[in-house]
């Protein structure tokens, strides 16, 4: 399921339940998350002309909302944990093969090949273990929300009802600003 949390009620906790958005399980830890947009879909025609001018549009044009504490139950502890050992086993085996391919002959560079697709894709995995992007959440285009495109419905429920909360919290606190004002005046 997705949902779409005002980016003000990521950034004050008020809009972020005590469930873990990818499992739906109850938080065991709470880390600080940054959440960033997507680069939009023209910058990648960039990427043309170089790494660095992409690299450069993306920073700019990126918008960010952070969580002070945003939820992680123990099955997220664990995928970060399996990721990033997975990660790292793969680029680990780059020197390895060069090793090894030093007294393989011919079938040595096709070795050596295979070692570097695994530790790019080493290198991804380990960037996906990282607790920011485990939420698998990104800023809006205009920044005014956090979408969450594959979030636990039991996770879009608790954030559903923490919304309604602390809309409720906020007519309160708009009725209690006026309520001096409405009152007729006294004799
Ligand atoms: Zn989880």
């Amino acid at each position: 399921m997705s949902i779409a949390i005002p980016s003000g009620l990521v950034a004050n906790g008020a809009g972020i339940p005590d469930v873990c958005s990818r499992h739906g399980e109850p938080a065991s830890v709470r880390k600080a998350v940054e959440f960033w947009s997507k680069p939009p879909t023209w910058s990648y025609l960039l990427i043309a002309l170089g790494a660095l001018p992409f690299v450069i549009v993306t920073l700019i044009l990126r918008k960010k909302v952070r969580a002070q504490a945003w939820p992680f139950c123990p099955q997220c502890e664990k995928l970060h944990k399996n990721r990033l050992i997975i990660g790292i086993v793969l680029i680990a085996l780059l020197p390895l093969s060069f090793v090894i391919a030093g007294s393989a002959g011919d079938t040595g560079a096709l070795l050596v090949l295979v070692a570097f697709l695994a530790a790019f894709a080493g290198i991804i995995i380990v960037s996906r273990s990282t607790y920011r992007m485990l939420p698998w959440g990104f800023v809006s285009r205009d920044g005014s929300t956090v979408d969450l495109p594959k979030a636990h419905p039991q996770f879009v429920a608790a954030a559903q009802a923490a919304y309604a909360q602390a809309a409720q919290q906020h007519a309160a606190w708009q009725a209690s600003q006026h309520a001096p004002y409405a009152q007729p005046p006294q004799h």
